[in-house]
């Protein structure tokens, strides 16, 4: 049978995508093809991502049956967070006092988002899960879409959607231009236990040549994320388990007492991506695939999943208008409500990024004062702190320590 809509790519965001419109309407037939094997779909291995989630990310997993899927234990409040600048021990301050949520934030790790993403999906009759299926050439008309994989077949579909990563193959098969930037650093990340306890505080320490976050996991564990020239990546992945405990214990000031690693250590190029269009003839882009984030600011699988929803509302919508789901008309409408986030999102963070990687004289004075201006402002940081947690728009743990201003 013909499916109405392919989805190229099962990360977290095809998967939402596929269950949000799979879900609401059962006369959609939905095929998701993804190149992996079905055991790393069904059983993803921990990837070292621990996940900062919003309010918004969590009201939409709930509605997809997602979150009541997670481990019960797999999800952490982030409390407070705290931002230090180099060497002072002046921090720019947030929390969720005043409001009636007991949290800013959830972290939860990468690999319980996909599993418990995949268990719902498997779960629903009209959405097709393809693995160990990989996409070779996809093309798109007026009337149709094509998507042709490794063995030659060939899947027609009103509408295609793209969820295959920062480095899309279909986004460039599409000719969709995107802008790349190659920070030239790599992101290290891993869970340490410690001695004492984290209060639920969440740290951004902009070190000069390299940035600490030490994120509140459930337990006396914390989830460490190191970024730091291209150059170190393998020098802070193959140290000795005891230099390195020691290392980020030092550079977080002994602040949780003794430190020790507890998993692997993962290392991610950092490599932010924002396409120009967000859609062609009969083709979109969510994800990763449309805009890939630095993860300071924990955009990432955030505007994923509220990219997806802007898209599964419009398919929906047309569905139940009996209208065609690959209406370019359609597809600029989700294209405008999405780059509208997304674009400030994505150029913010980037300068986030410079200004805080910059270690010259004046950058590092503004930093300081970055800080302590908005510490010391309380309209800004009210209006911050309300970005944070309201759950009906976008928002973002960390950015809108910094994204905001
Ligand atoms: C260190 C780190 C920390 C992060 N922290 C946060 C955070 O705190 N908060 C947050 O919101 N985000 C965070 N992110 C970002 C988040 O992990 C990503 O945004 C998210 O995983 C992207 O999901 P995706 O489904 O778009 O893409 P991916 O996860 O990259 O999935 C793409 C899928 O497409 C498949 N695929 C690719 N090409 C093909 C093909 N030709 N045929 C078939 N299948 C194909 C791949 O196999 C893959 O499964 C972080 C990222 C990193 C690296």
């Amino acid at each position: 049978m013909k499916p109405d809509i392919v989805i190229v790519g099962g990360g977290p965001a095809g998967l939402s995508f596929a269950c949000s419109v799979a879900k609401a309407i059962n006369k959609l037939h939905v095929v998701l093809l993804e190149r992996q094997s079905l055991p790393s779909l069904s059983d993803p291995a921990f990837d070292g991502r621990d996940i900062a989630l919003t309010h918004l990310s969590v009201r939409i997993l709930k509605q997809l049956g997602v979150w009541a899927r997670l481990p019960v234990d797999s999800v952490s409040p982030i409390k407070e967070a705290k931002v230090l600048n180099g060497n002072s021990p002046y921090s720019l301050n947030f929390d969720a006092r005043g409001e009636s949520l007991d949290a800013l934030g959830y972290l939860v790790s990468n690999h319980h988002i996909r599993k418990a993403l995949f268990d719902e999906a498997q779960n629903i009759d009209n959405l097709e899960i393809l693995a160990d299926t990989v996409v070779t050439s996809v093309t798109t008309s007026e009337t149709n879409g094509s998507v042709v994989v490794a063995d030659e077949r060939n899947f027609e579909a009103s509408l295609v959607v793209a969820a295959d990563s920062r480095f899309s193959e279909t986004r460039r098969m599409l000719g969709i231009p995107a802008l790349m930037q190659d920070f030239g650093r790599a992101c290290i990340v891993c869970r340490m236990e410690h001695d004492d306890p984290h209060d639920g505080v969440a740290f951004e320490c902009f070190h000069y040549g390299r940035t600490l976050a030490i994120l509140p996991l459930n337990g006396n564990q914390s989830s460490i994320v190191i970024t730091a020239p291209m150059t170190e990546q393998h020098s802070i992945v193959e140290m000795s388990q005891a230099r390195f405990n020691l290392d980020v214990q030092m550079r977080f000031e002994s602040r949780l007492g003794e430190m020790r690693l507890v998993t692997e250590r993962f290392a991610y190029p950092l490599v932010g991506v924002h396409a120009q269009k967000f859609f062609a003839t009969r083709f979109a882009l969510i994800g990763d695939a449309a805009v890939g984030m630095h993860p300071v600011t924990a955009h990432g699988f955030n505007l994923g999943l509220s990219g997806q929803e802007i898209l599964a509302k419009e398919v929906i919508k047309a569905v139940r208008e009996g209208t065609d789901i690959g209406d370019s008309r359609l597809l600029k409408r989700f294209e405008r409500m999405h780059m509208r986030t997304t674009r400030p999102i994505y150029h913010g963070t980037n300068e986030i990024v410079r200004m805080f990687t910059d270690d010259r004289l004046p950058a590092k004075l503004l930093r300081n004062l970055t800080l302590r201006m908005v510490n010391n402002f309380p309209p800004i940081k009210q209006v911050i702190r309300h970005k944070l947690i309201e759950s009906r728009n976008h928002n973002s743990i960390l950015s809108p320590l910094f994204g905001q201003l």
